[in-house]
């Protein structure tokens, strides 16, 4: 496995590599602190492409003035271990100075989708987001791209920006990877204490009990979303940041009196969740014909 940390470096390395761009490559970005989620997806990009790329930068555009930047967790060793075992052919670990050798003056803002959920609670988080993949695309040239369903909203936002700017990659979206009792795999959640990683289930858990609550005649959007919001309110230290039922991709709000029964498009129910100062995500997609 190649480790390359400047863009010169991996530029090289994968000019070689992929022959001349002959060779497809999968890649995975990451904020690294990998897990189980982050391997499925290595995995993947390993079994469907000749080399399997994967980053991990703490991208600081991506994070606002309060948030865990200089907290967020790190363990290039364990990383490097993992990512050798997944089958990974290089990882690119570039510093701060490396992509951003001075102030971007560029940016990606994708309009409209980044708007709700995510966006509305993390301004100018998407806009860090779509600048960061939108330079590694250019630097690694993916023919696939491999990210975790469990940010749907960032499998949109990227999807559309792909699309708008003819990037030359696939966007395979994968499943979410979660603990033995449902909780999503995050890197975030070892800041969690042993209380509220007790009570952090409640989010799949209000996931799983909304799938049965959408087939029912009479429930509407409305009614799912108070119903889902009480079921988190259980949790006795749980502060909602959002719960949301949007269509997907396109992130429209469903009306509130929609039958969603009755859903002719699929519908992602979508959920933020602190605990203490450890804010966690989760979501759950519905297909009209009631599979998931
Ligand atoms: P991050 O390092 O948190 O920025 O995540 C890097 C990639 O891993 C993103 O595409 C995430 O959606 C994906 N990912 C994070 N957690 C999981 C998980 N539990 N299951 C599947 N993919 C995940």
């Amino acid at each position: 496995m190649i480790v390359a940390r400047t863009i010169t470096d991996l530029k090289e390395h994968l000019y070689a590599l992929s022959e001349g761009g002959r060779r497809s490559i999968g890649f995975v970005p990451t904020m690294g602190y990998l897990h189980e989620g982050h391997a499925s997806l290595m995995r993947e990009a390993k079994a469907k492409n000749v080399i399997a790329v994967l980053s991990v930068f703490v991208n600081p555009t991506q994070f606002g003035p309060n948030e865990d930047l200089d907290r967020y967790p790190r363990d290039e060793e364990r990383d490097l271990k993992l990512a050798d075992e997944c089958g990974i052919d290089v990882v690119f670990l570039p510093t701060v100075q490396q992509m951003y050798p001075k102030p971007s003056k560029t940016s990606i803002i994708v309009s409209g989708l980044t708007d709700r959920l995510c966006g509305a609670s993390r301004p100018r988080h998407f806009d860090g987001v779509g600048l960061i993949v939108g330079k590694l695309f250019h630097l690694i040239k993916p023919d696939r791209v491999y990210f975790g369903m469990k940010d749907a909203q960032q499998v949109a936002v990227i999807q559309q920006m792909v699309d708008d700017l003819n990037f030359d990659t696939v966007i395979v979206p994968c499943p979410t990877v979660r603990e033995p009792d449902g909780l999503a795999l995050s890197s975030r959640n070892v800041y969690l204490s042993a209380e509220h990683r007790a009570q952090a289930v409640i989010l799949s858990q209000s996931l799983e009990q909304a799938r049965g609550w959408i087939q029912e005649e009479t429930m509407t959007a409305g009614s799912l979303l108070s119903r889902v919001k009480e079921r988190i309110g259980s949790a006795p230290d749980a502060v909602i940041d959002y719960v949301e039922l949007l269509r997907y991709p396109s992130l429209e709000p469903l009306d509130e009196q929609e039958l969603t029964h009755k859903l002719e498009s699929p519908a992602l129910l979508a959920m933020a969740v602190k605990f203490g100062t450890t804010r966690l995500i989760d979501n759950s997609l519905y297909h009209p014909s009631g599979g998931v």
